[in-house]
């Protein structure tokens, strides 16, 4: 065995490759895919170690013509210790290897590249072997590797770790460092004593925990404190007690709620809640060794044996995830540092309940916007429908007015009969030169009165038919309605009908347009002259009657007419029912629309003794707190 490793560390470690003239006779590739010995130190599923294999399987895949035929054997010596298992190992080894032949072994780890040194020769005879993964200092301790061996060792920077604790913890003085039981967690233990102990200016005081179970170790690190003490952790495969780990696994198990960083060097521990350090990314090592594997096979000659790869360097990583819980700034780590775990903005993480927020936010705008479209709308509509009713009732109550227009020119026509009358006997007086004053001043009284009278039925007329707004005020019921019925008389007396009114409300009052109300009496007692018109002398009565009924006024307007169908009686109010050749069927349609306007009632009912009954209902004034729809008042004021 010559001294190459020993000497290439020695001397040029920094070479990109150094190659020495070992010679090795390395396969050439055959029809069969090469076989591959992978050997590593620690368990097989161990995240770390599958991580490395599992790359430098895929390359070698990758990179061979005819992909690799791979087989694991694991020591475990990490965990187990390796000395007492080691002749039963090399026994198997040898037994299960021997007459196969195999291209390559793997060596990953330092356990396994001190078995394959000293067993490799008994067991895979004249095959290269590549040593991957184990510490430069280690492997500067170790001393001479057989020339057969190329080496990748990587740096554990522990310096590099310590720098950056320094940044992230200025003010920090204190230094707890953690490791394990096992042989290998001491040796990383005293490295990062050594290492630390370089820097006694920032370092003053260093205090090293040895395999303290995980509870122990919680408890301890809960009292630390993150202003003045910083925690760098090694390996720890076995604690004081004996139980075996994994080493990231006490990073899973302290780092969540320990209230100090907590550094290290394996990327493995970043991902578990290590807060940073200068990290050897074995995945990275993995996909290296698996390349350099594939160009063995293939007959390299740069990777022909001796050959030494330069140590990978450690990479800064930060998990920013972690250095937020614990309230330090990440700022003062450098450009090239990689962030894991950086907390998304919270428009990124929660983009999806956000989306279904803006979305229901969205949906209810649209909603709101377009039931206050609709209410406009629905208003707008309202509105002209009211405008509508207005005009109708108004029209309805001009052609009623028609109706009466025989009697109401005879009611104006005789007043002013009276009058001509007057003023020609007081000619006469005049002429005869016989006047006296006091004849005159009679005659002038009853000019007066007669002009009054016309002019009376004039302004109720005008009254009824003005176009003006409708207005809801408390109105005495007995004196509106009475007014209605001085319209109504004279058409009566046309037709031959008597009138008998009993108006018994006293000053009672009702909210109402008085128009309104005088319309509907109009109306009923109208029909009810109608329904009379073929009635016999004797049954030729209209009764018009107020009382109180209830918390409201009632007036009932009864004939002894043709009366009505009892089945229909409804069908009556409807808009357009008419039984009569010229009616519009509007009449009792306005009647119901003004008693609900009002908040009342109308209805029909046969009179006992024939005829019929119409009987409208309104609320006293006094019971009406809010008496009114607005939109009525609004809109039929239009
Ligand atoms: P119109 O008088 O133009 O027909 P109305 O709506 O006022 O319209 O009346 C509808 C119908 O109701 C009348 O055509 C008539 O058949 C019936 N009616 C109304 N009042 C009476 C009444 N007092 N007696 C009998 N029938 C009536």
């Amino acid at each position: 065995m010559t001294g190459i490793a020993g000497r290439t560390l020695r001397g040029a470690v920094s070479l990109v490759i150094f190659t020495l003239c070992g010679v090795v006779t390395l396969p050439a590739l055959s029809a069969e895919p090469p076989k591959v010995v992978l050997l590593t130190g620690g368990d097989p599923m161990q995240a770390a170690v599958l991580m490395q294999t599992q790359a430098i399987r895929s390359v070698l895949n990758a990179e061979l013509p005819l992909g690799s035929e791979t087989f694991l054997d694991t020591l475990d010596g990490l965990r187990f210790g390796a000395d007492w298992l080691t002749p039963e190992l090399f026994a198997l080894l040898r037994k299960k290897y021997d007459g196969q032949h195999i291209d390559l072994v793997i060596a990953i780890g330092n356990y396994a590249a001190e078995f394959a040194r000293t067993h490799h020769a008994a067991i895979w005879p004249g095959t290269p072997v590549l040593v991957t993964s184990v510490p430069e200092a280690w492997l500067r301790r170790t001393g001479e590797f057989p020339s057969t061996f190329v080496l990748m060792p990587y740096r554990i920077e522990i310096g590099k770790t310590l720098a950056i604790a320094e940044s992230l913890q200025p003010e920090a003085t204190h230094l707890v460092v953690i490791g394990g039981s096992a042989e290998l967690d001491a040796r990383f233990s005293d490295e990062i004593v050594e290492a630390a102990a370089l820097r006694r200016d920032k370092w003053t005081s260093i205090e090293r925990w040895e395999g303290l179970p995980v509870p122990e170790l919680r408890s301890r690190l809960a009292k630390l404190d993150k202003h003045t003490t910083a925690v760098l952790y090694g390996t720890q495969y076995r604690d004081q007690g004996g139980r075996r780990y994994f080493p990231f696994e006490l990073v899973n198990r302290t780092a969540e709620d320990a209230p100090v960083p907590i550094y290290g060097w394996y990327a493995n521990y970043i991902d578990q809640g290590a807060a940073a350090g200068a990290v050897y990314d074995l995945e990275e090592n993995g996909r290296m060794t698996g390349e350099i594997a594939a160009r063995m096979l293939m007959g390299d000659k740069t990777y022909q044996t001796g050959a030494v790869a330069p140590a990978l360097p450690a990479r800064c990583i930060a998990n920013i995830a972690v250095l937020r819980r614990l309230g330090i700034s990440e700022r003062s780590l450098g450009p090239d540092c990689k962030w894991l775990n950086v907390p998304l903005p919270p428009y990124r993480e929660y983009w999806k309940e956000m989306a279904v927020a803006l979305f229901v936010i969205g949906a209810q705008a649209f909603t709101i916007v377009a039931m206050l479209r609709q209410r406009r709308e629905r208003r707008i509509a309202e509105r002209k429908a009211a405008t509508r009713h207005a005009d109708l009732t108004r029209a309805s109550r001009i052609a009623t007015v028609g109706e009466l227009s025989a009697s109401i020119a005879h009611e104006v026509g005789q007043p002013l009969g009276a009058i001509l009358s007057n003023v020609d006997a007081a000619d006469l007086m005049m002429q005869a030169s016989d006047n006296s004053d006091a004849e005159l001043r009679e005659i002038l009284t009853d000019v007066r009165r007669d002009a009054l009278r016309a002019n009376d039925v004039i302004v109720r007329l005008r009254a009824l038919l003005q176009k003006q707004a409708i207005t809801f005020a408390p109105v005495t019921f007995d004196t509106v309605l009475e007014r209605a019925t001085s319209l109504v008389r004279p058409e009566a007396r046309r037709r031959g009908i008597v009138v008998h009114t009993q108006f018994g409300t006293n000053e009672a009052q009702v909210l109402a347009d008085q128009v309104q109300l005088q319309q509907v009496l109009l109306n009923l007692a109208i029909n009810a002259l109608d329904a009379m018109e073929n009635a016999e002398q004797e049954d030729r009565e209209l009764s018009i009657t107020t009382r109180i009924a209830g918390d409201g006024l009632e007036l009932v307007i009864s004939d002894q007419g043709i009366g009505i169908p009892q089945d229909n009686v409804d069908q009556l109010f409807e808009a357009f029912y008419t039984t009569k050749e010229r009616g519009t069927g509007l009449g009792l349609s306005i009647v119901r629309s003004i008693a609900e306007a009002h908040r009342g009632s109308v209805y029909a009912r046969r009179r006992s003794g024939g005829g019929t009954e119409f009987v409208l209902w309104l609320p006293l004034a006094s019971t009406m707190l809010n008496p009114v729809h607005c939109a009525d008042i609004e809109t039929a004021s239009a």
